[in-house]
């Protein structure tokens, strides 16, 4: 179960590492950037999430940002789902301004 937490939005681009995070009880997962020293919540149920894993750097080609809706528009044109990070859509190029 993936959730969609405000922990990441186009606003706070990703300086601090990125990790999957996970709350020990409900197996709830979320992937953010994680700064030392912050307890990180999941949304709804509060529990505590715990870094799990590192997720890979990118090769610096595409967006930076999880593949969440939070950080996905609709392109007008070919109507795909593609990064709000990015200034042409990933599919047909169209720009998206
Ligand atoms: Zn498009």
């Amino acid at each position: 179960m993936w959730i969609f937490s405000p922990l990441m939005t186009t606003e706070n681009a990703p300086t601090d590492p990125t990790y999957r995070l996970r709350a020990a009880a409900s197996g709830r997962e979320a992937i953010a950037p994680v700064r030392e020293g912050v307890v990180y919540r999941d949304a709804e149920t509060g529990e505590e999430l715990e870094p799990v894993a590192a997720v890979l750097p990118q090769d610096g080609v595409g967006s930076a940002l999880p593949r969440t809706p939070v950080n996905l528009r609709v392109c007008r044109r070919c109507e795909q789902l593609t990064p709000r990070d990015l200034a042409t859509c990933e599919f047909c190029g169209l720009p998206a301004a």
